[in-house]
């Protein structure tokens, strides 16, 4: 019967559930969570200004389980802030060198809403930004735009960020409700383009026409701009015409990779003048 069919389908639920929070659990406990580091260039100069921290899952066979699969788990069961605090330190710990060299190097966290609602969160990133010596000019947090929490708690929220230096960037814009009275009264730092606008600038004019709306958007706002999974130079070109000042980041320039590759490929270069 349906009532019996509701039943199990229930009982599947809580058992993915109940196996997702011990699976994280034991994962956190372990310390098997790690983080991958993206460059993200100006397209001016090609020149890689900052990276974004993308968290990953060791399995116990040493796969890496991507963070689709289980960032929204770790959100339904409560682990995301400790997620996000130990991507923080990750990050800021892998990232030293980058950080020493250059002033104005920064790394991009993924945050969740819960995260930016969270006052102990702030206090967590000032102490994690002071005891490594960064200035929170270096640390952006990207809050994707589909989060659910009310805008008027999250943009009071965000301002407490800002006003302590931090950047905060609108992620995967275009895919979420985008009230765009909202946006203009956020106080943020930059806007990232979804890569599904940019991958639809090579085959269909609403792309371009979508991707050159937004630029005059952050034009007007004065906010940056970073265009997210650029895979060919094609791409590049019509973005380098639509906003010469954008920052972008994709597969073109550099996969997401361990801190060590990432080092290597990316050398800190000394920016801290003569
Ligand atoms: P996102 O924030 O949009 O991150 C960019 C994703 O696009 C990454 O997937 C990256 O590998 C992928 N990507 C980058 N360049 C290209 C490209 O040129 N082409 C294509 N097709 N894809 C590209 P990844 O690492 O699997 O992350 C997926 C999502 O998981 C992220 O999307 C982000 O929303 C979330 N996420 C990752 N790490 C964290 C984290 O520490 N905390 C939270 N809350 N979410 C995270
Ligand atoms: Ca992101
Ligand atoms: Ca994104």
């Amino acid at each position: 019967s349906a009532s019996a069919c509701l039943g199990l389908w229930h009982a599947h639920l809580y058992r993915e559930g109940r196996s997702w929070r011990q699976k994280l659990e034991r994962a956190l406990n372990d310390d098997r969570l790690t983080v991958h580091y993206q460059p993200i260039v100006r397209l001016s100069d090609n020149r890689i200004c900052g990276a974004e921290a993308l968290a990953r899952l060791v399995d116990f066979d040493g796969t890496l389980i991507p963070p689709d699969h289980f960032i929204p788990a770790a959100e339904t069961c409560g682990f995301i802030g400790q997620i996000t605090r130990s991507v923080v330190r990750r990050a800021f710990t892998d990232m030293a060198a980058h950080f020493a060299a250059d002033p104005n190097f920064y790394v991009s966290i993924n945050v969740a809403s819960e995260d930016i609602l969270s006052l102990e969160f702030l206090d967590f990133l000032e102490t994690e930004t002071r005891s490594h010596g960064l200035s929170a000019g270096q640390v952006a947090l990207e809050l994707t735009e589909r989060s659910t929490a009310s805008e008027d708690s999250l943009t009071q929220a965000m301002a407490a960020f800002s006003r302590r230096g931090y950047r905060i960037l609108i992620d995967d814009f275009g895919t979420g409700y985008s009230n765009l009275a909202y946006i203009a009264r956020m106080p943020i730092a930059g806007i990232k383009i979804d890569r599904m606008f940019t991958q639809a600038l090579d085959q269909q004019a609403i792309g371009a026409l979508i991707v050159s709306k937004v630029c005059e958007l952050a034009a007007g706002l004065k906010v940056d701009l970073i265009c997210e999974g650029v895979e060919t130079e094609d791409q590049a070109a019509r973005l380098a015409v639509m906003y010469p000042g954008m920052c972008v980041q994709g597969f073109l320039y550099g996969r997401p990779m361990p801190a060590v590759p990432f080092s290597r490929a990316f050398a800190a270069v000394d920016r801290r003048g003569p």
